[in-house]
Formats: structure tokens, C-alpha cells, sequence
């Protein structure tokens, strides 16, 4: 059975809608199985309209009736929506649906979980709701009423009025229908206030269902309050509206949203107690919090014109909230934490079939749009803006945007025109990060004599699918000299690169220097540059610039396992020393420390090899990632345990940055331990941990060494309830499972009476385990292809957005060798040829074929 073709939407064939609308009025009649939904939608002709045509997006709905000022009409009905001859002037349009929220699976539109109703709508979810012009273009103030019998009835905006049974709302922003929300249960808040810089008060609620997740409440309240602070201070932007609402979900295909006042969030991006999550659990959510907040304006006040400039929302705001985070905990270690997903994800992308630009040109499903790309990178690409027209021109390009933009659906070039208009400043060439898809390689050579350094740069994209020629790209490339004691001899300076090729000079130095390039990450490209190790080792030891100074740490490892799994080479007691020094450093950060000791992952060595023409084999490099591990082990015996001891951590828990730091190196040089102690020290950690990082950070260790089992089961016992911390549970034993067991421990997960295929976090916890577990995956057996191609199969009918999500996990099949790209090739086309698959899935599975 073949699937019919995806049919592909194009970023040129944008045209303005034909209608606008003025106001939405909705009433909703709440029922697990027969909500009805009343809309009274006031259009009129767009003055700016290419055609004429009234089209309104509706699926899967039961159109029950329809009226055009008060006058029934028969309007045509398909499996996309609703047309009908409308009057080239204003009218209104009534239209009633009944839909069924207990059956939708998809977690799009209005659906059930618990008990309780929620919406996702982004980014075209409402049209599962009522017909509607659903694209982000058209832009209205909605008027909400919700019949039902539940205690608390929300929506977007302010409460206007409410008694037993019903609630109505007012949104007075105008908002595209992406940003609707409705939640309608049992829920209990924790509740706060904020008041804005001038006098606002805002009412801020978390709610959740009764019965165990109260006390995860009050972090989550103090990241959105400290973020509202943040955004007012850093950006001048205030609040705008006299409520703010979370509300916390356990099914969600995402990690929350930002709908207009009443931000809905995946339970495990806003839940957390010391006891239940971990430090990196708290640094996330407090980042989420803050980034759907920022969204209030960029994204709510200042949208997007189609979904081809998502990166405009989304890569704006991720910077943003990653400059809030640097801002609460540290930058250094930010700055690397960032480059590493990156790198992991991004890179990764760019690297195969599944490649596109920041601002893509065309999609078949934009649900399969929200990748690293559009958000990791489209950050990125605004960090280099920064860098490029400096801080004060940001600041002052910004406000532009804020004044010129507010209530607009805005594009890419909107954007960019701001900061032409502040600076002066030609960014045509510039604007090639938005179009042009791939990850630059930029080759460094120098060359010094009589008091000169100059630094020969190249730069090159490799092709991507459907583009075959690339140009070159605006490159800011962040670049320290340091002299032979370690000393700046040239501070951090930013070169331009506008060419392919270009030459810098550094005149009247007295020595040949060591560079520092491409300090803080400063552009998103692989640097090639063949330095010796011993210039590695120095920069380890020396560069005053901390990203570098870990990447030069990175790198060394990187070469080290490339060499051991090429050349049989033994781990060099240069960079074992090397990596030593830093770890007893105690004028370092224990977080900066326990980032230096992390090894690259087996999927870094295994892209790594590739780029470097190998054909990677998991089982190779999952050896001897082992072995290098053990050596270190080895190697730091003596320091490990008055490391774990300083790293102790007084007082009772809270989750800052500084102890989070202590107890990160501790749980690094724990593994490292348990190596040596077999796992000794772990099982203690485990018992008397008063905190989920510090237990889980002992089962990890104790797992990795297969072991652990009574631990497991003591784990098991203790969190069965909490249905957040068994999501850990379930993906630690697949992610750490020795590679020829991984697929067996995931089939055997799957038969848990606590696994459940329809709760996303719960299925990415297992099949999300087996996919990071790099050499289990790719096991020659091809158990790990075949379960996950089993599983997919069997979730896109229930929910094609994560299925379709959860199959990237094959986009890295073309760098391995033929057996398993054969075996991989047959999983796939086993999707591919599953009838009725959803249109999500089916694109993916095309463009990860080719
Ligand atoms: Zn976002």
C-alpha cells in the first residue's frame, strides 16, 4: 500500500488572507464526547486580499449548522474545511460543531487528559475546535464562554464574569487562533502576585490537579516572577494583562505554550520538588517559565505572518531566555551547555537527510518544523547579530522592533530591517543564515614571522538536500593571542569573515602566539584546525576565554578516541595530566569542572569519525568510550575521593547554581568511582540521598556498571506514585542497558503496567532511552530498528506528532555501514508503506529515505 504523496506548501505562494476578522465570540458546551462549540465570528474583506475566495480550516468536525448574518446557509464541506460564496463586505458567521475531546489522541485541538480538558493549538490545532481562518496572519480579539461542570473553567485573557457552571473571558489583545487556550477540570492553584514596574498588579496562578503534585508548585512561582522582573529590567517589557495562568498537564506532545494568559505546560517543564527533580530538572524548568513568559511579546504582541518565519518567535525567544538563564547561574557554563546541544542536535541535523534552512521554503507539516534548526540555530543567528552591531545598536534595534512591530503578524525581513535601520548597516549577506541550510566548516591556518601573526580562514558549507551551492556566510569570529605564559597578548577581538577566504594580521607582537578562535562559540561552525596536542593541552590549561578553554579539553578527547578507535592508540598521559590539573583546580567552578571531565558522547566520536571519511561502528566506540573512561578512572584514583568529600554540599537543599555545581562533580567523579569501587560509593550516595540528583546521579553510576538491580527495585518502590520521576526510571535502565540487552530491556518496559502508549512523556521515556543509548540502537542485530519501527507504527495512528518527532532517531542511517543501513532501510520503508500514515510521519519517512 503506498501512501499518497505529501503535498508540499511553498513560502513564495504566500498570499494575504481574503478576510480579517474584527472579534470571535465562542461558546463552549462542554462534554467528553459531545462538546458543542458555538462561534459568532465578525469578517470583513481584507482591502490587501489577492483573491476573494472564504475559506475557513475545520477537521474533524461535526458541522451541526452554520448562519451568515442570521440567514442559514449550506455551505461546501471537505476533509480540509468549509467554503461558501460570502458577501464582499463585513458579516457575521455563526457556525455551531460538536467535537469529541475523549477520543482525541493527537493532543491537538481540545482534548482530555485525566479528566481534565486542555488545548494545544499551535500550530494548527484550532482547526480541530471550530472553522476558522487558521493561520497567523489573521489576528482577533476573542470573547470565550465555557459551559461545564467542572469547579475552574479558563481561557486566554481577563475573567469578565462567572457562576455555577460557566465562566466567561475577554482577551483584549488581538492574537491569531494559534495562541487560544481552554482548560476546563479540578485543578487547585498556588497563587501569587506581581507588580509591574508601573503599578499593574497581576494575579499569577499554577494550577494542577489535586492528590500529590501541590508542593511542586513554588519554584516554578518564583522562575516566573524573577523572569517578569528580568524582561522588564533587560528589555523594557512589561506585562500586559491583569492574570497570568500555568496550568500543568500530563499529556502533552511539547514542552509547553505560550497561549495569551493562560500558558499550558507538560507537567515535567514546570513540577518540581527536591526530592522529585533533579538540578538540571530545576535549571530547565526555570528556563521554560521564562521562555514561554518572554514569548508575551515575542510571539504574542509581535507574531509571525506565516509559519515559514517561526525562527522570527522562536529563535528570538530562545535567546532570550538563554541570556536569562547566563544571567541567573553563570554564562561560561551556559555557553557550553548550549554549544553541546548544539552540536548534538543541530549539527546533527544538518548533517543528514533532514537538513533545512533556519527559515525553511517549504514543509509538508509545519508540526515537523520545530527542530534544533529553527529554534538552537535561529538563536544563534541572533547571538551573532548582537555580536556583529554590538550591545547598545541591539538594544536600540529592539525597541524599534517592539515600537514599529506591536500587533503585527511580522516576517525575517521585518526583522532584519530593523537593525539596517538603527545601524546603517547592508544585511543582505548577513540575512543568508536565514535561507541557506547547513553547518559551516571553517579551516584555520597561520603563520608568524617578524613580530606578525596572521590567521588564514576558509570557510565552506557542505551541501544539503536541495541545495547544492552554498555562498559564504557572515562570520563573526570571536579570536584571543595568548603569549607562552599564558598572558593576552591580544584581547578578544572580533574579525568579520565576509569571503570564502580571507587573511587577518596581529602586527607588533614579540613572540609567536597561541590563538584562542572562536571564543564563546561566537558563530554555530565546526572549526578544523590542526593544532598540535600540546598547543591543546596549553589552551586546557591557559585560555582565559572558559568556552575555549573546555572545547580545547573537548577536543583533545575527541582526537583521543578517534585515535583509539582508528590506530589502537593508548590514552596519552598528556592529556590525562591535563584533564587532572583542571579537576584539582579548586579556583574553578565545580560546574566548569564537571563539564571538562565529560567525555564526548558516542554519538559526537561516531559523526566525528564520519566527517573524518570513517565508517563509525557503535560497538567500536561504545568500547572504547568504556576503556577511556576506565583509564581516567585509573589515572585520578587518588584525587577522586577528596574530590567526592569537598563536594559535599551543607545545609538543606536548594537547587542555585553554586551547590548544583558541587553536587554535578560530585556525581561525575562518582562514575568515575564506582569504575574502581564497584560501585561501592554509589550505593551508598543511593541510600542516604536526601535529593532526586543525588539518587539518581548514584543510580546512574550503579547502572553503568551493571548494577544496580536492588536499587532499581528500591527506586521503583519508593516513586511508583509519582509518575514524573518513573519517566527517569524507565529511560535510565534502556539509555544505560549494555548495547545487546537495550532493545530487549525497552520490549520489557513496554509491557509495564505503568507504561502507556498514549502519554508522550512516557513513551519518549523508553523509546527516547533506546535512541541515546547509541550502540544498543544501532545493535548489528537490528533489534533496536525493529521495535522502535514496531512501536512508531502502532503510535502514529493515536498521535502522529510525536510519532513523526520520535522517528529522527533513523536520521543518521547514511553514516553507517551497508548491513545496517540495509536493515535500517527496511524498518523505514515498513513505515513508509503502513497504511492510512499519517501526513506527519509520511514526510518525515520521505525526506529520511531521500
Ligand atoms: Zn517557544
Amino acid at each position: 500500500m503506498k501512501n499518497p504523496a505529501p503535498q508540499t506548501i511553498y513560502l513564495s505562494d504566500y498570499t494575504p488572507p481574503a478576510y480579517l476578522v474584527d472579534s470571535v465570540h465562542l461558546t463552549f458546551k462542554l462534554g467528553a464526547t459531545d462538546t458543542r462549540v458555538i462561534s459568532r465570528i465578525a469578517f470583513r474583506p481584507n482591502p490587501d486580499a489577492t483573491s476573494k475566495e472564504f475559506f475557513l480550516h475545520g477537521q474533524d468536525l461535526r458541522f451541526i449548522g452554520a448562519r451568515i448574518d442570521g440567514a442559514p446557509i449550506t455551505p461546501d464541506l471537505s476533509a480540509e474545511g468549509l467554503r461558501y460564496n460570502a458577501p464582499d463586505a463585513p458579516f457575521v458567521f455563526e457556525a455551531e460543531v460538536e467535537i469529541s475531546p475523549s477520543t482525541n489522541t493527537s493532543l491537538e485541538g481540545l482534548y482530555m487528559s485525566n479528566g481534565m480538558y486542555c488545548t494545544q493549538c499551535e500550530a494548527e490545532g484550532f482547526r480541530k475546535i471550530t472553522y476558522y481562518p487558521d493561520r497567523p496572519d489573521v489576528m482577533a480579539v476573542f470573547t470565550v464562554r465555557i459551559e461545564g461542570d467542572l469547579p475552574v473553567l479558563l481561557s486566554n485573557g481577563n475573567p469578565v464574569a462567572q457562576g455555577e457552571g460557566w465562566a466567561e473571558w475577554h482577551d483584549p489583545w488581538p492574537k491569531p487562533a494559534y495562541l487560544f487556550a481552554l482548560v476546563a477540570g479540578d485543578l487547585v492553584a498556588l497563587s501569587d502576585s506581581f507588580t509591574t514596574r508601573s503599578g499593574r498588579k497581576v494575579d499569577l496562578n499554577i494550577w494542577v490537579r489535586p492528590g500529590g503534585d501541590e508542593a511542586k508548585r513554588a519554584f516554578g512561582m518564583e522562575a516566573l516572577k524573577k523572569s517578569m522582573a528580568w524582561d522588564e529590567e533587560v528589555y523594557g517589557r512589561e506585562y500586559d494583562l491583569d492574570l497570568f495562568n500555568i496550568v500543568a498537564v500530563d499529556d502533552f506532545n511539547m514542552g509547553a505554550m505560550e497561549n495569551k494568559g493562560l500558558n499550558i505546560f507538560n507537567a515535567s517543564a514546570v513540577l518540581a520538588s527536591p526530592e522529585t527533580a533533579t538540578d538540571a530538572d530545576f535549571e530547565r524548568i526555570e528556563a521554560i517559565i521564562a521562555h514561554e513568559y518572554f514569548h508575551n511579546w515575542t510571539g504574542n504582541r509581535i507574531t509571525c505572518r506565516d509559519w515559514f518565519q517561526l525562527c522570527l518567535k522562536e529563535g528570538l525567544t530562545v535567546f532570550r531566555d538563554q541570556q536569562f538563564t547566563g544571567d541567573m547561574r553563570s554564562h561560561a557554563v551556559k555557553r557550553i551547555d548550549d554549544a553541546m546541544v548544539l552540536r548534538a542536535h543541530q549539527f546533527r541535523e544538518d548533517n543528514g537527510p533532514l537538513a533545512h534552512p533556519v527559515r525553511p521554503d517549504s514543509f509538508v507539516e509545519i508540526n515537523n518544523f520545530y527542530t534544533a534548526t529553527v529554534y538552537e540555530k535561529g538563536a544563534e543567528v541572533i547571538g551573532m547579530l548582537k555580536l556583529l552591531v554590538g550591545d547598545a545598536d541591539y538594544a536600540k534595534a529592539l525597541d524599534l522592533y517592539f515600537d514599529r512591530h506591536d500587533g503585527d503578524a511580522a516576517t525575517i525581513e521585518d526583522w532584519l530591517r530593523v537593525f539596517e535601520d538603527v545601524t546603517g548597516r547592508d544585511l543582505r549577506q548577513f540575512a543568508r543564515w536565514y535561507s541557506q541550510a547547513g553547518t559551516p566548516r571553517l579551516t584555520v591556518n597561520e603563520s608568524y614571522a617578524d613580530g606578525t601573526y596572521q590567521l588564514h580562514l576558509r570557510q565552506e558549507t557542505p551541501p544539503t538536500p536541495g541545495q547544492d551551492t552554498k555562498k559564504p556566510l557572515v562570520l563573526p569570529i570571536a579570536v584571543g593571542l595568548l603569549n607562552e605564559n599564558g598572558a593576552e597578548v591580544v584581547p578578544t577581538t572580533v574579525l568579520e569573515m565576509t569571503q570564502a577566504e580571507q587573511t587577518f594580521s596581529f602586527a607588533g607582537l614579540s613572540g609567536k602566539p597561541t590563538a584562542s578562535i572562536l571564543r564563546n562559540f561566537s558563530a554555530p561552525v565546526i572549526v578544523k584546525h590542526d593544532k598540535t596536542n600540546a598547543e591543546r593541552a596549553f589552551l586546557l590549561a591557559h585560555d582565559t576565554d572558559p568556552f575555549n578553554r573546555w572545547d580545547a579539553g573537548r577536543t583533545l578527547a575527541q582526537d583521543l578516541l578517534m585515535r583509539m578507535v582508528c590506530d589502537n592508540a593508548t590514552p596519552d598521559t598528556g592529556f590525562l595530566n591535563g584533564l587532572a590539573a583542571v579537576l584539582r583546580d579548586d579556583t574553578l567552578d565545580p560546574a566548569f569542572r564537571a563539564l571538562v571531565l565529560r567525555l564526548p558522547s558516542e554519538e559526537d566520536t561516531a559523526q566525528a569519525l564520519f566527517d573524518a571519511g570513517h565508517t563509525p561502528d557503535p560497538a567500536v566506540i561504545n568500547d572504547v568510550h568504556e576503556t577511556l573512561k576506565l583509564h581516567i578512572a585509573q589515572h585520578l584514583q587518588d584525587t577522586l575521593p577528596r574530590i567526592y568529600a569537598d563536594m559535599t554540599v551543607e545545609g538543606p537543599y536548594t537547587p542555585d547554581a553554586e551547590p548544583a555545581g558541587k553536587r554535578a562533580l560530585g556525581n561525575a567523579v562518582l562514575a568515575l568511582q564506582s569504575k574502581l569501587d564497584g560501585g561501592k560509593a554509589a550505593a551508598q550516595q543511593f541510600a542516604s540521598a536526601d535529593n532526586m540528583t543525588q539518587q539518581l546521579g548514584a543510580l546512574r553510576a550503579l547502572l553503568q556498571i551493571a548494577k544496580g538491580e536492588n536499587e532499581l527495585a528500591a527506586f521503583a518502590a519508593q516513586w511508583g506514585h509519582d509518575r514524573l520521576v518513573m519517566d527517569k526510571w524507565f529511560a535510565l535502565q534502556v539509555s544505560l542497558a549494555p548495547a545487546d540487552q537495550a532493545a530487549a530491556t525497552a520490549e520489557r518496559l513496554t509491557v509495564h503496567p505503568d507504561f502507556d502508549i498514549k502519554n508522550p512523556n512516557r513513551f519518549r521515556a523508553v523509546f527516547g532511552g533506546l535512541r541515546v543509548n547509541t550502540a544498543g540502537f544501532h545493535h548489528r542485530s537490528g533489534a533496536g530498528y525493529n521495535l522502535l519501527a514496531d512501536w512508531l507504527i502502532r503510535l502514529d495512528p493515536l498521535n502522529p506528532q510525536t510519532t513523526a518527532r520520535m522517528i529522527t532517531a533513523f536520521d543518521t542511517w547514511k553514516r553507517y555501514d551497508m548491513e545496517r543501513q540495509r536493515k535500517i532501510r527496511v524498518a523505514l520503508e515498513r513505515i513508509a508503506g503502513t497504511s492510512g500514515l499519517s501526513g506527519d510521519t509520511n514526510e518525515m519517512v520521505t525526506r529520511l529515505l531521500g
